[in-house]
């Protein structure tokens, strides 16, 4: 429930918003996991002008927003999250077949697997890698997503993000600071919005494209656990796999609730229904525990954690 102080900001913000601001809204539908509790306030925008406007207002407003895109590498709080949550369905693409190299413009709230398949059917290549990753354009940005040898540092020609200054400022890649599932933006908790993005992409032969992906598709089908999940939960430590010492630990199909370490891959955690963040919160302490005591390494989470968790051991 709102109070007062959340209820007044909200129908402020309703004032200047309309109907895209949501009170006490639910988060679990808006990520990939399916869980998580009620955020005060939800606001939704549909372009770029509509995110940099209201980033631009909340700062103003001195009003603390997280921007969620596909809420795809988040486990968000079953308590919900105070801050104002920027929900991000901007969704405009410009395909310029005619630059060299050919490019493409996005908002930052496209669905990065999307880009990639409409890329194909433009006969663009060089996002084959990214077709099934289900997150938008930004959070793929803001953590170098990453897949089958591809990752964003190899494909970005800039990334356009607007600062609390009011500066909206270009981004090439190497001012971006990428490393493996890092950019400067998520290290340096700068508070900065990416608003769109352009990606450099190759003139490809159709067919070639498609059968890219499709084996891409079938190495994760194979490979990776359907059902509700954060994808990866934990990075790689140097030379290693979280998801082979989760397993040599003898970890895969341990359960809290209906929450899984799944059996196909250790480092999936499934939803298998109504589990709560605090389940899935449980195994990952109990993994990084585990992994701790019997290899000396400790796992660091890939996944970010939204609203209030007690400190991991
Ligand atoms: C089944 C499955 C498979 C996956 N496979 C892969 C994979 O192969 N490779 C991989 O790298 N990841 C993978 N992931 C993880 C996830 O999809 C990626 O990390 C994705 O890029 C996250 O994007 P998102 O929009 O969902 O980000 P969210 O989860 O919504 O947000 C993640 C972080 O980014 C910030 N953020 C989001 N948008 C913006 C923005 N516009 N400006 C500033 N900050 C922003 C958020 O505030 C948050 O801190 C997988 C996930 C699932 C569920």
């Amino acid at each position: 429930m709102l109070v007062n102080e959340k209820k007044h900001a909200y129908e402020h913000l309703r004032t200047l918003f309309g109907a895209d601001c949501q009170a006490d809204a639910f988060l679990a539908r808006y990520t990939a996991a399916r869980v998580g509790g009620q955020a005060d306030v939800l606001l939704l925008v549909n372009s770029v002008e509509a995110l940099a406007q209201a980033a631009q207002q909340l700062w103003e407003l001195e009003m603390p927003f997280r921007v969620l895109g596909g809420g795809s590498n988040v486990l968000v709080s079953d308590d919900g999250v105070r801050d104002i949550v920027l929900l991000n369905r901007a969704r405009e693409i410009e395909f310029d077949t005619a630059s060299d190299p050919p490019a493409v413009w996005t908002a930052s709230g496209v669905n990065f697997g999307s880009l990639a398949r409409r890329a194909a059917a433009h006969r663009l290549s060089g996002l084959e890698w990214a077709a099934g990753i289900p997150g938008t354009v930004g959070g793929a940005i803001f953590g170098n997503a990453g897949a089958h040898g591809g990752d964003v540092a190899g494909n970005l020609l800039m990334a356009e993000i607007l600062h609390q200054s009011g500066t909206r400022k270009t981004y090439s890649v190497d001012e971006m600071g990428f490393e493996y599932r890092s950019s400067r933006l998520k290290r340096e908790k700068i508070a900065a919005v990416v608003l769109a993005a352009r990606f450099a992409l190759t003139s490809g032969d159709s067919a070639t494209i498609q059968q890219k992906m499709d084996d891409y598709a079938e190495f994760r089908r194979r490979t990776q656990p359907p059902g509700a999940s954060m994808g990866s939960m934990f990075k790689n430590p140097p030379g290693d796999y979280a998801g082979r010492l989760i397993e040599a630990a003898g970890l895969k199909g341990t359960r809290v609730g209906n929450a899984e370490i799944s059996p196909l891959h250790a480092n999936f955690f499934i939803n298998h229904g109504g589990a709560s963040a605090s389940d899935i919160y449980a195994l990952i302490s109990q993994v990084r525990q585990l992994i701790l005591q019997e290899f000396g390494i400790t796992l660091e989470l890939e996944i970010e954690l939204l609203g209030d968790f007690l400190p991991l051991g």
